[in-house]
């Protein structure tokens, strides 16, 4: 974990690669938008014709489903390559400010300027499009940028290093294989801006280490992120929405529905819907869920038995396991389960669980669920399910949540005029399309004197001044 532990040579090739683009990093900036473009389209050709490649690493580091790597990794990487390329020129153009009558005279606009020297670390759970937004980002703004993968998934981290090579000088981007070490020796240098997707509990560490080069951050972190349900909710459709956002990559979504929150009214009859949604996806023709090959894998063995213990705990504190429960440690398999009776000094409903477990809690009145949630951190998402506008707005009026989705779940991740983030614990800064490009540019403001001189306001001062 010491970057003193780190190769050497390792570390000399960081530092060398950080001075060589530290080097690059204005003519990087003086780029135009076409120049940026051009880039962002090989980029794109890299993707659209390694999508194969892609594929198959994700499917070797945790089996995840071809189809949640073309919806969920590679689908996201285009439209967000798309919607970027259509608007960057327009982003890039200075942006008039009006002129307040106190500043008559003058005419204000804002520049977007790289932030110069970015470092990006990923995590392993969507570990093409979690390193691939936030790049596509920082190019658009007219960056250099370092990378640094999860060690946790190894062959999408060595698919992601082949496309950078092939694609970038390394005087633009370069890409550093490698674990906790590898982010702490990048963390040493002094770059302008670090983006970091992951836990709050590194996000802390990576905060620390930016204060001391005054870095600017994003940091995307996770936490416990409440669904809703409530006695208005159309309950089928709500049953499906939470069932694929919490299985999705087995649970492995930093904006899964981390636990439930049902109206006692509905909860017998919303349980029995998400029992049969559960089937219908993962266990159509009775089979089993474990042949199923939509359904992923836990990343590895420690994080099965992380999950695997949340359960037991939870059991033997009086939770009962409503749905699934099954485990097989051979692949790391854990049944999609749903447990019942929780109670909050269980760890599964202090932890972020990450996996398919969904425990339930029952209110009888909203305000229960507001104390609930405000009770913890700020949840990366919050989802209301409800057909009364009195209760969405209550829901959403009375807690705070880095986005929130009524009546469905995940969609803020892909939409591009939506700011996706956490907030606090669960986050600082936005990205998606212009958020991206914000966050990684510097608003610089400039103020044009074009005609007169505020005299009056020089010393000696009169009664002018004083009278303001
Ligand atoms: P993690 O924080 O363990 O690791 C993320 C990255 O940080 C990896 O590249 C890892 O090598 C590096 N790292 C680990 N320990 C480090 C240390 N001590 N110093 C420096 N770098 C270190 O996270 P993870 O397990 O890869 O991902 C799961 C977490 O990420 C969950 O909390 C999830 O909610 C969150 N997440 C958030 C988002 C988002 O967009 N907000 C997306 C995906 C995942």
């Amino acid at each position: 974990m010491n970057p003193a532990t780190l190769d050497t040579d390792v570390s000399t090739n960081l530092k060398t690669t950080f001075a060589l683009q530290r080097r690059h990093a204005s003519a990087m900036a003086l780029t135009t938008a076409a120049d940026r473009i051009d880039r962002l389209k090989r980029l794109q050709q890299w993707v659209l014709s390694n999508e194969q490649a892609i594929q198959q690493a994700m499917y070797a580091d945790f089996r995840k489903p071809a189809p949640e790597v073309t919806l969920a990794e590679i689908y996201a990487v285009n439209s967000e390559l798309k919607f970027i390329i259509r608007n960057l020129k327009q982003w890039m153009k200075p942006q008039r400010v009006p002129t307040p009558l106190s500043m008559v005279g003058t005419t204000g606009y804002i520049r977007h300027e790289p932030k110069g020297n970015v470092l990006i670390i990923a995590p392993w759970n969507y570990p093409f499009s979690l390193m691939v937004k936030p790049l596509l980002a920082a190019i658009a703004a007219g960056n250099v940028a370092m990378l640094k993968p999860s060690e946790l998934t190894p062959n999408t981290a060595a698919l992601l290093k082949r496309m950078v090579s092939e694609v970038f000088p390394p005087e633009e981007v370069a890409l550093f294989e490698g674990d906790a070490s590898v982010a702490q020796a990048l963390l040493e240098l002094p770059f302008n801006h670090i983006f970091f997707t992951g836990s709050p509990a590194v996000g802390r560490i990576v905060m620390t280490a930016a204060a001391r080069h005054l870095a600017s951050v994003t940091l995307e972190l996770g936490g416990k992120s409440p669904a809703i349900v409530d006695e208005t909710a159309s309950i089928t459709e709500a049953a499906g929405q939470i069932a694929w956002g919490k299985y999705l990559n087995n649970g492995q979504t930093c904006i899964a529905p981390d636990y439930l929150l049902v109206h006692e009214s509905v909860k017998a009859p919303f349980l029995d819907a998400f029992q049969k949604a559960i089937q219908r996806m993962y266990n159509p023709d009775g089979r089993g869920i474990e042949v199923s090959d939509s359904y992923a894998r836990i990343v590895n063995r420690r994080h099965f038995e992380r999950v695997r213990h949340l359960i037991e705990e939870a059991v033997e504190k009086g939770a009962t396991v409503r749905v699934g429960g099954q485990t097989n440690e051979a692949g790391n398999f854990i049944e999609p389960t749903v447990l019942e009776g929780v109670t909050p000094d269980m760890q599964v409903m202090q932890e972020e669980i990450f996996g398919p477990v969904l425990p339930v809690v029952t209110y009888r009145d909203k305000a229960e669920v507001t104390q609930h949630v405000n009770a913890g951190e700020k949840p990366l998402a919050l989802y209301i399910h409800s057909r009364n506008q009195k209760n969405i707005n209550y829901f959403l009026e009375n807690t705070s949540a880095g986005d929130t989705v009524i009546n469905d779940t995940m969609l803020q991740f892909s939409h591009p005029h939506i700011p996706f983030g956490g907030v606090n614990n669960s986050g600082i800064g936005k990205s998606n399309g212009y958020f991206g490009f914000q966050e990684f540019s510097n608003q610089r403001g400039v103020v044009r004197r074009d005609f007169g001189t505020f005299k009056f306001i020089y010393p000696p001062y009169t009664d002018k001044v004083r009278k303001l």
